[in-house]
């Protein structure tokens, strides 16, 4: 397994060429008017221009190929390493990378046998799963871990212990005891009064032993985020998820491992209520339908392919609207921000011509190489189709 304990960004002066398409992550200008891009380490310095080899120490050619930031996986469940009880299966972050994830955002590490429910346990485990992961990076992978998950009985004097002991998120709200909307209520005041970020988990239970949360526990608890509000698995009713779309102040998610139909559903009604950009991708990976490392890429291709959503908007969802709504530098084609990138292009055969036709007919694109903090961390994917054309 090609892991590694973190060695830092990048270093010197990277010239990316010749790039076909560059898309920026955000909604504001999804497409960027730039054929190539200086980094500085592992920072982006300048976007297009006139840039030539003279100017940095090495030159990727992108051989043609589009350019898009690393996506952000909103949803997912680690435990430690690069392993999943779950499904018992090894190297599944290494595997998303290779799918174009560059962050992963926990939403609770509560797949880890034996997992403790008591107050010591709760915050002894945020903090190692936390610390975990800020010193080893599957494949160059951010893992935002370190989400824990909330009981009833503990009280605010506990969420203030969990912010000064740096933990910067809670875990889905509805997989521990606290589900029900007065409760729930109460959990995302205590956080939001201590700068913690909450989710709440939206649907039926996920598995036997978590809770179902209705759109009326969301309405009443007002988490940051709205958690798979197409399902994971279990999807709320379609008029509950408009509803949602309508009320809910926080951010709303789909996610790859809930209900396709409701996901479509959430994506009408966010267009319909002007709020595309609070509309953010995840997959609750990993769950009962296993790991999928395209699991990302086959939801741009469900909301573009079947959703009818832009292309270079979708890429948006799965990039800079997490980037904003959940406070991360990366995300962003933008000077300044981290060098995560995605090399990618039409899959060989496709009938789009460029990716963008091709994520709009609904295919995979491919992936040719997956940069983070400036470093190339894998070359043409193991888990896409090949790529048409890729960068030397
Ligand atoms: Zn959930």
């Amino acid at each position: 397994m090609a892991a590694e304990v973190k060695d830092g960004p990048a270093t010197g002066r990277t010239l990316i060429r010749n790039v076909s398409l560059m898309f920026s992550g955000d909604l504001a200008a999804p497409v960027l008017e730039a054929d190539c891009l200086l980094l500085d380490g592992g920072t982006i310095a300048q976007v297009g221009g006139a840039l030539g080899a003279d100017d940095a120490d090495r030159t990727i050619d992108a051989g043609g190929s589009a350019l898009c930031p690393g996506l952000i996986d909103s949803h997912c469940h680690p435990v430690f390493g690069d392993w999943t009880p779950r499904q018992n299966q090894l190297g599944w972050i290494e595997m998303g990378v290779n799918g174009g994830v560059t962050t992963l955002i926990s939403a609770g590490e509560v797949h880890l046998p034996g997992r403790p429910k008591d107050r010591e346990g709760v915050k002894a485990l945020a903090i190692v799963a936390q610390k975990c992961f800020q010193n080893f990076r599957p494949s160059g992978a951010k893992v935002l871990a370190g989400a824990p998950v909330m009981e009833l009985g503990f009280d605010e004097a506990f969420v203030a212990e969990l912010a000064a002991a740096g933990i910067r998120h809670i875990g889905e709200i509805g997989l521990g005891t606290v589900a029900k909307g007065p409760d729930a209520a109460r959990m995302t005041a205590w956080c939001r009064a201590h700068g913690l970020e909450t989710i709440m988990h939206t649907g039926g239970p996920s598995i036997a032993g978590s809770h179902f949360v209705s759109r009326d526990d969301v309405l009443m608890a007002q988490p940051d985020v709205v958690s798979h509000i197409n399902g994971g698995p279990t999807s709320i009713a379609h008029d509950h998820i408009r509803d949602l779309c309508l009320n809910a102040t926080g951010a709303l998610e789909v996610v790859h491992n809930g209900n396709e139909l409701s996901a479509l559903v959430a994506l009408q009604a966010v267009q319909s209520a002007d709020r595309l950009a609070d509309l953010l991708i995840g997959t609750d990976a990993p769950a009962g339908s296993g790991v999928q490392p395209n699991g990302m890429l086959r939801m741009l291709a469900l909301l573009s392919g079947v959703g009818g959503l832009p292309p270079e908007q979708a890429i948006c969802l799965a990039t800079g609207n997490i980037a904003r709504r959940r406070n991360l530098a990366q995300g962003v084609i933008a000077v300044g921000r981290p060098a995560d990138l995605v090399f990618l292009d039409r899959p060989e055969a496709s009938s789009g011509r460029d990716v963008r036709e091709a994520l709009g007919l609904g295919d995979i694109p491919g992936i040719g190489a997956v940069m983070i903090d400036g470093k190339l961390r894998c070359g043409r994917s193991r888990s896409t189709p090949p790529a048409a054309r890729v960068p030397v």
